[in-house]
């Protein structure tokens, strides 16, 4: 039995995300570790988020575990405490950028970084299997406080040139989106000498302002700020603030794997990275400019904790997702939101050029999204017969699914993990060659599924 998604455990707040789960959660996560063992514990400002951590603490205490509370900041300040003060492991309460009524719980490792797929699994087996330790009365672990936001946010500022930032005077518009980052990138962007004007800085679990995936219909208050105000950049994070995402001078949103392929440029020409390492579904305008920069792409599975997990076992630098996930190995190897929006400041003040001027530079494709109804049962086998089909006619890849590169682009076809549908991606040139690349594969889907 699966317990944890792709991001960790996610459910309706006192609906099908409990104090019980917590709590048994919580007891399944301090068995994992041994008697006497560390962990620091965050969340973010949703209203549901003091009665899980309440019960994810108890669990935990429970098994002789010791547990920090870092208060509410951001998921990779959370991470960079766990690294940089010693802990065994580390807990997230957040449900990232769904709907407020969501939350959901995470576990990192005592490297920072998310777990690997084993170590989740031996988890859920004492979650499901209750193979719990519980210790007697003088053996229950110990509930502390412990600072996380200002750590980080020094480490930040020290991974970057702050004095070339700082003598740009950058005015910037921040939307924090009511989420975690409240705590901590107003400050950030203010010690690095930044005009920052903030939109939606006061934690709310509501989320009064907007929803918190940091989509161009999220952020129209954003960009209009942006552009009001003369402004430098707009930086938005989702809830979590493990992503970030950026808006130009010009009041240009800008999508994710833009400001992927920025940055991958950049750390590869600066010769920060060698090796960019990223899934399979980003754009081919990241390899563009890393090979011409020198460098190589590696691809992975879709998912942060894949992409981290690979940049460590390559000693890569710098990888990233198309959904605003940036991650730098000199810094911590996870998706750092607040690391990501000072990087682009960085970038901009060593390069002299502003956000606008960047992403002109960067090769344009157009990509084309549909999907396709099959059922569970048949993903597997329609998955094989569709890769017997192609691979006569050029090149395929199974990293992900199925990737098909023709000569005008490329087709991603990947099993949805939670619905009896395929998600169809489709990359080219123009808009038209995507969308067709994109539409033969559904057909051949549907024949497929209808032949069974
Ligand atoms: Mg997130």
């Amino acid at each position: 039995m699966k317990l944890f998604g792709t991001n960790g455990v996610r459910g309706i707040a006192n609906d099908d995300m409990g104090p019980e789960l917590a709590m048994r959660l919580g007891k399944a996560i301090g068995s994992w570790l041994e008697k006497g063992s560390k962990v620091a514990l965050a969340k973010d400002p949703r209203t549901s988020g003091d009665m899980l951590s309440g019960a994810v603490i108890a669990g935990v205490l429970s098994t002789g575990v010791d547990v920090v509370d870092v208060g509410m900041v951001p998921t990779p300040a959370m991470q960079y405490y766990v690294k940089h003060r010693g802990m065994d492991a580390g807990i997230m309460i957040t449900a990232s950028h769904n709907p407020p009524q969501f939350n959901g719980i995470k576990v990192v490792a005592g490297d920072g970084t998310e777990l690997p797929r084993s170590e989740e699994e031996k988890i859920e087996r004492r979650y499901f299997d209750e193979g719990f330790r519980r210790v007697e009365w003088n053996e229950v672990g110990r509930l502390s406080s412990g600072e996380s936001a200002e750590l980080y946010v020094g480490g930040i500022i020290s991974a970057v040139d702050a004095d070339a930032i700082r003598k740009r005077d950058f005015t910037v518009v921040l939307d924090c989106a009511n989420g975690a980052s409240t705590s901590t990138s107003p400050f950030l962007l203010k010690k690095l000498g930044c005009r920052v004007i903030s939109l939606n800085a006061q934690p709310d679990g509501l989320f009064p302002g907007h929803e918190s995936e940091p989509s161009p219909e999220n952020l129209r208050t954003l960009v209009e700020a942006v552009k009001a105000t003369g402004a430098d950049i707009g930086i938005a994070h989702d809830g979590d603030a493990d992503r970030v995402v950026f808006v130009d001078e010009k009041g240009n949103y800008l999508y994710g794997d833009r400001s992927l392929a920025i940055m991958a440029k950049y750390m590869v020409e600066s010769g920060e990275a060698k090796t960019v390492v990223t899934p399979v579904s980003s754009s081919t305008a990241v390899e563009d400019v890393v090979k011409e920069a020198g460098g190589d792409v590696v691809y992975t599975r879709v998912g942060a904790p894949i992409v981290a997990r690979k940049m460590i076992e390559l000693g890569a630098m710098f990888g990233g997702e198309e959904n605003g996930g940036l991650i730098f190995g000199r810094h911590q190897f996870c998706r750092d939101g607040a690391m990501g929006a000072a990087m682009m400041l960085h970038v901009m003040a060593k390069s002299g050029r502003s956000l606008y001027e960047l992403e002109s530079e960067i090769p344009r494709y157009a990509l084309y999204k549909t999907k396709v109804a099959c059922p569970n049962e048949l993903k597997e086998k329609v998955l094989e017969r569709l890769s017997e089909m192609y691979e006569k006619k050029g090149k395929v890849d199974r990293t992900d699914g199925l990737k098909i590169y023709t000569k005008d682009g490329w087709v991603l076809i990947r099993p949805s993990g939670t619905e009896p549908i395929y998600r169809i991606f489709a990359e080219a040139k123009d808009m038209e060659i995507a969308e067709s690349l994109a539409e033969k594969g559904r057909e051949n889907i549907e024949k497929i599924v209808n032949g069974f």
